[in-house]
């Protein structure tokens, strides 16, 4: 479920935001509790995630309200394994948390970004550190024992000792998760906007991030906290389920402007503003702004790029089969033999894995995979 607004907009962010200038928040909770009434036959959730935007923002009535409506309708308080709540230190207060706990959720998600006010200011982050900690004390106040903190590494000049000042903070508040991901200049971001202008610095050179990469990784586990996944790492048994579900390519459902889904074989995007969502849902209309079925060899090289991130996990074949309806080795024999002869990926039974090497440059991997590119 998909929640839009924002104190504000972050600099680099590229989803599905929009800042906060007074729009009703309980009319928008409306909106997403009809959109799931419209779509229930396709709600039984093993995991939820309220993300956005910034769910936190919402008033702690109405978000229980969104939590109390989303159970009576997919009745998920009794099935679902997981239900995460993402927050903003800025919103994260103890009344919040307390009701995204009291009705539901059991893991909650914090978006840090990282410690140094400098780095926060000028991403235009509207919390400062002393707010993270804060935010957190609210959150383990309110019951969670599923605790991720969200970082980004890379800041252009960021050197060994401020990205390990900046982990040390975040592991000194003793989260079950880190995800930790490298500052990417999106395309029509306020910040490559101003990178392309000159207003802010470019990113290091690729050699310095994928150092900054291996020390976040050293770090981490040295900390207790193992990479699973490209950028995310977990105390044994706190990974996260519902994000598993999106690299293992499971169905899953989104609700909420802008939320993308995919479900038997079908992918879709509903409309992104807000009001032009919310008039579709009221007016009784699937919000649905893009839907598109797209061919089996694309659905199998999604499986791959989104498996492979699994470090040890890799991508399992016979459930690409399954839901793709190829066995990726048929689609391209030759290409995945020269990747293994080179030493970049791996083949364990039927579990095909990126090596260390090829987890590093998985992005040339899959570039030599990707659909257009001549087999
Ligand atoms: S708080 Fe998150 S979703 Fe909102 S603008 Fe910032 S990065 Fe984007």
């Amino acid at each position: 479920m998909h929640l839009p607004f924002c104190v504000s907009r972050c600099r680099y962010c590229d989803f599905n935001a929009w800042a906060w200038r007074g729009q009703d928040l309980g009319r928008h909770v409306d909106a997403i509790l009809a959109e799931a009434r419209l779509r229930a036959a396709e709600l039984a959730p093993q995991t939820v995630f309220l993300g956005g935007g910034t769910p936190s923002l919402l008033p702690a009535e109405e978000l229980a309200r969104l939590l109390d409506g989303l159970a009576e309708i997919t009745g998920f308080r009794g099935g679902s394994i997981e239900t995460t709540i993402e927050a903003n230190p800025e919103s994260l207060d103890a009344a919040t948390a307390q009701a995204a706990r009291e009705h539901g959720a059991d893991r909650l998600s914090l978006g840090v970004q990282s410690f140094r006010p400098e780095v926060l200011r000028a991403y235009d982050r509207a919390h400062g550190p002393e707010e993270v900690v804060a935010a957190v004390a609210a959150a383990r106040a309110a019951g969670f024992r599923r605790l991720n903190l969200d970082l980004i590494f890379a800041f252009p000049g960021q050197d060994p000792a401020d990205l390990a000042a900046d982990l040390g903070r975040a592991v000194a508040l003793a989260p079950e998760h880190l995800s930790c991901y490298e500052l990417s200049f999106e395309p029509g971001t306020p910040l490559t906007r101003a990178r392309d202008a000159g207003r802010f610095p470019p990113a290091d050179p690729e050699e310095r991030r994928l150092e900054l990469f291996e020390q976040t990784r050293r770090l981490c586990a040295e900390a207790g906290l193992r990479r699973y996944e490209v950028s995310n790492f977990a105390r044994p048994g706190a990974e996260c389920r519902h994000n598993l579900a999106y690299w293992r390519s499971l169905d899953w459902v989104g609700l909420g402007a802008g939320a993308a889904g995919w479900r038997d074989g079908e992918r879709r995007r509903n409309l992104e503003r807000p009001e032009e969502y919310e008039a579709a849902v009221f007016a009784g209309r699937d919000p649905a702004a893009e839907r598109e079925r797209p061919d089996p060899r694309t659905i199998a090289f999604d499986c791959l790029m989104m498996g492979l991130r699994l470090e040890e996990e890799g991508v399992w074949l016979p459930r690409v089969e399954r839901i793709a309806g190829v066995d990726p080795r048929r689609v391209w024999p030759e290409e995945l033999e020269r990747l293994q002869r080179e030493g970049l990926v791996e083949l364990a039974g039927e579990r095909l894995r990126a090596t260390a090497r090829g987890f590093v440059l998985l992005d040339s991997v899959l570039t030599r995979l990707a659909p257009g590119t001549p087999v």
